[in-house]
């Protein structure tokens, strides 16, 4: 008997997405074929759609979902902390795979800077060759051998296990990875969104003391401030002044002097300057946000010399932090409502999805596919 899959697909950039219906493959070995019960909407997915980014179509769209195991290939036995997996399982995945030959995968071990061919599901396999069904946004995905594949813990409902998407992971990389958040520390997030409102859960795991996001607009702030996420919270939209912003900012912290650590998640140039304006002497800035090219920005580099500080980049997440995410649910979910983040749309609303993530008007979009 042949499965038969929808599937949300990109044909075209700028167009409208189509959904098609795939004849679904039984797994090979070492593969896993996954009924996609809830997929991630997020702002890459925008950028996909308008032709922001270089890729190849027709595309199943959908890089960040959690799904139950359908079937199993032979030889895929246990995920990848070795616990065995079974069908009906719920399970997530690293939605990439790494060459694996390159110099940055073979010698520094920094996979996510690959520059090989490597395999992204949702964003650059190709809806017409085989397996067709390489994306989330689909009753069913194809996992093939080599995918980090993990279990959900238990405790994490699948809805609360999608509500950060990636912007968990690249919180796990960009606020944990790259950045040193010592107990008591005051940590200073810049953006509101999911990258945001991740990064300042993790640094409240981390032992931060005091945690202050500066973001917008108001309903997001009003939302982080609902959940416990940050104890203090920055209207860009209500304090348009930088300096005046900076003054808000420094009086949250001790002394006067500045965050020991600011994250900057807000896709913003100009933020990078307030971030190495907003740290104290010693301090360090992680620099998540700026996944698109929006051009240079004048900053200030006398302060980062004066000041002593460590600025350091992070390019997307690779299996550490995607392991570190789903492992950490649990702490998460001890302190905050992930669910409420969510908001859900059938699979045949795609569109209406990607059309609020790009307005703003919803936290977290996700598809409701196979549900629980
Ligand atoms: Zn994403
Ligand atoms: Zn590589």
């Amino acid at each position: 008997m042949t499965t038969s899959s929808r599937a949300v697909v990109l044909e075209a950039f700028g167009e409208p997405l189509q959904m098609h219906t795939y004849d679904v493959p039984a797994p090979k070995d070492m593969a896993a074929l996954v009924r996609v019960g809830f997929a991630g909407v997020c702002g890459t997915d925008v950028h996909l759609q308008a032709g922001r980014l270089s890729i190849p179509t027709p595309v199943v769209l959908g890089h960040e979902a959690v799904g139950r195991i359908d079937a199993l290939g032979a030889g895929l036995t246990h995920d990848v902390l070795g616990a065995p997996l079974a069908e009906g399982d719920w399970v997530s995945w690293l939605n990439n795979i790494a060459c694996g030959r390159c110099y940055y995968c073979l010698v520094e071990g920094r996979p996510t800077l690959c520059t090989g061919s490597r395999r992204i599901y949702g964003i650059n396999q190709r809806a017409d060759e085989w397996p067709h069904v390489s994306g989330g946004w689909s009753d069913y995905i194809y996992l093939q051998p080599g995918t980090v594949l993990v279990k959900l813990p238990e405790v994490a409902s699948p809805q609360e296990a999608i509500s950060l998407g990636c912007a968990g992971p690249t919180a796990v990389h960009g606020a944990l990875d790259e950045v040193r958040i010592r107990p008591g520390d005051t940590v200073v997030v810049q953006g509101s969104g999911p990258v945001g409102m991740a990064a300042a859960m993790y640094a409240e795991l981390a032992g931060a003391r005091h945690v202050v996001v500066v973001g917008g607009p108001a309903a997001r702030l009003e939302t982080a401030a609902r959940l416990g996420v940050g104890q203090a919270h920055v209207d860009i939209f209500e304090t348009t002044d930088p300096a005046e912003r900076a003054r808000i900012v420094r009086a949250e912290t001790r002394r006067g002097e500045g965050a020991d650590v600011v994250v900057e998640a807000t896709g913003v140039p100009a933020a990078v300057a307030e971030a190495i304006d907003l740290v104290r002497p010693d301090g360090q800035v992680s620099v998540v946000g700026q996944y698109t090219d929006h051009g240079p920005t004048p900053i200030n580099p006398h302060l980062i010399t004066r000041k002593n500080l460590t600025i350091s980049g992070s390019w997307g997440f690779g299996a550490r932090h995607y392991i570190g995410y789903v492992s950490s649910l649990p702490q998460l979910l001890d302190r905050f409502d992930l669910a409420a983040l969510v908001t859900e749309y059938p699979l045949e609303q795609a569109e209406s999805a990607v059309a609020d993530v790009k307005a703003g008007s919803v936290l977290k979009a996700v598809l409701r596919i196979g549900g629980r």
